[in-house]
Order: structure tokens, then C-alpha cells, then sequence
């Protein structure tokens, strides 16, 4: 896996005939509070002393992944568009610097459905972001939500559902990483990069303390033990990883420490 381009919105990975784009969608910050100790406690000043804080809060990069290969464009997820905070919905300034139209994108895949994620499918004026996107995955637990979410209705016709093992495109294979949200997916492409959603929120203080949940999380003792079994999956395998939450350029190894993980950026070359 080599990493063949690198830009401030952007980063670009070779695997075999495959290409993986990191697309930033932005940069916000959250309460220090949302990180979350076992016992369901707000961390200490001194569990947060290794934090990646600006201004006062917890720095939240946001991205989605597009996947390039011979049989078309997947997107994997799709940023907050106008729907969030105002400083994201810089997908397509993103999608422009890697020299990627909206009009290749033949599918999207979804790996859940809250705000960050889904909003980028739809324009600010109702029209479709993505127009040549056929399909639109989204994990079955969760097709519920995405039908009640009113923004979502010119999507509704593209829509299908997403179990574990299916394959939103050739190379691509989506797994269950349940708790963060119900029907949450992550998607091994070439059985080598693990694009993982939401897996990490805070990578300064949840790869070293991987116990330390979100308070997004929905079911949170499901989204900690996924967070510890991907995360060992991936120093065992060698699994590179991938997050929409991860630190620039969002996608590093993992190395186990005698306790806990700690994550390593790719770098160009
Ligand atoms: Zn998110």
C-alpha cells in the first residue's frame, strides 16, 4: 500500500487496482465531556492531559472515503454538507483538490446514519449530490432512520439495505461494528484497509484507552468492546485503518503498547 498523493484536504492510496481517497469534509471541536469513562464519568483534567484540544475543546476532524477501482466509485459516507456545523460541507472543495467529479460516483455506502454522515448525499437545495450514484447502502437496522429523515426523501428510491459480507462494490466488503450507533458498518477494502466509521472519535486518548467510549455512542459497553476487538484485528492482521474521525491524513497503522494501541498517520511515499 503505497500512499501516492497528499494534499490539505486530500490523500490518495494505491491497493492493486483499487485507490482509496481520504476526503476531508472539515474540522469542528466538541465538549471535553464527551468523552466518557467506563462508568459512564466525564474524564478527569489529568485522563485528558494527552488530548488534542483547540480552544478548550476536543479537535473532530470529519471525512469520507471514496474507493476508485475498474467497476466504478464508491463513496463511503458523505460529510455534514449545511446540515451540522458551519465550518464543514468541504467535501467537494476536498473531492475537487483530488480531481474527482460528483458525477463519478456510481454508489455510496453508508456507515451509519447520523448528521456527519448521511447529509452529504443531499445538495442544500434538495437536489442529489451524487446524481449517477444507483445505490445508496445502508445497514438494514438503520433504513428505518434514514426513511424518517426528511432531507433523505430524494435518496429514498436509490436505497438498499446492507447486511455484513456484502459487496457495495468489487473489492469491497462491509462488517458489522456494532454499538456506536445500532446497524454501524466498517468496509475491509482488499482485505487490507479497514475503513471503520466511527470506530475512534478522539484518536489522542481512545487508541491508548480504547474503554473510553463517546457519548454518541448508543450502546456503549457494544461500542467499546468493537473499538478493543477491531483494533486488536488490525495489529493481528496488519490491517491498515481508516476513520472518519481519525487524525490527518485519516488513515495509520496500529501498534499494540503494553497497554493499549497507539496509531501511526501514513505518510507520502
Ligand atoms: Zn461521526
Amino acid at each position: 500500500m503505497r500512499v501516492v498523493r497528499m494534499g490539505p484536504l486530500s490523500a490518495e492510496v494505491e491497493l492493486g487496482d483499487l485507490t482509496v481517497i481520504a476526503l476531508s469534509d472539515g474540522e469542528t471541536a466538541m465538549p471535553l465531556t464527551h468523552l466518557r469513562a467506563p462508568d459512564g464519568a466525564a474524564l478527569t483534567e489529568a485522563e485528558l492531559a494527552r488530548a488534542d484540544v483547540v480552544g478548550g475543546k476536543l479537535r473532530l476532524p470529519v471525512r469520507a472515503f471514496l474507493v476508485k477501482g475498474p467497476a466504478g466509485c464508491l463513496m463511503i459516507d458523505t460529510g455534514a454538507a449545511d446540515a451540522w456545523h458551519p465550518v464543514l460541507g468541504r467535501l467537494g472543495e476536498a473531492m475537487l483538490e483530488a480531481g474527482v467529479a460528483v458525477q463519478d460516483v456510481t454508489a455510496v455506502a453508508l456507515t451509519h446514519t447520523h448528521v456527519d454522515h448521511l447529509s452529504g448525499l443531499v445538495d442544500a437545495d434538495g437536489g442529489l449530490r451524487f446524481p449517477n450514484a444507483a445505490r445508496v447502502f445502508v445497514a438494514t437496522e438503520e433504513l428505518a432512520d434514514f426513511r424518517a429523515d426528511a432531507r433523505m426523501a430524494p435518496v429514498l428510491a436509490r436505497l438498499m439495505p446492507l447486511e455484513q459480507g456484502d459487496g457495495p462494490m468489487r473489492g469491497v466488503v462491509a462488517i458489522n461494528a456494532p454499538g456506536h450507533s445500532p446497524g454501524h458498518m466498517a468496509f475491509l477494502v482488499d482485505g487490507r484497509l479497514l475503513i471503520w466509521g466511527d470506530i475512534v472519535h478522539h484518536a489522542a486518548v481512545q487508541f491508548a484507552r480504547p474503554e473510553v467510549t463517546w457519548v454518541f455512542d448508543t450502546y456503549q459497553p457494544q461500542a467499546r468492546a468493537t473499538r478493543e476487538a477491531l483494533m486488536a484485528r488490525a495489529v493481528e492482521q496488519g490491517l491498515v485503518v481508516a476513520g472518519a474521525h481519525l487524525p490527518d491524513p485519516g488513515i495509520g497503522r496500529i501498534s499494540a503498547l503494553a497497554q493499549g494501541y497507539a496509531f501511526h498517520p501514513l505518510e507520502l511515499g
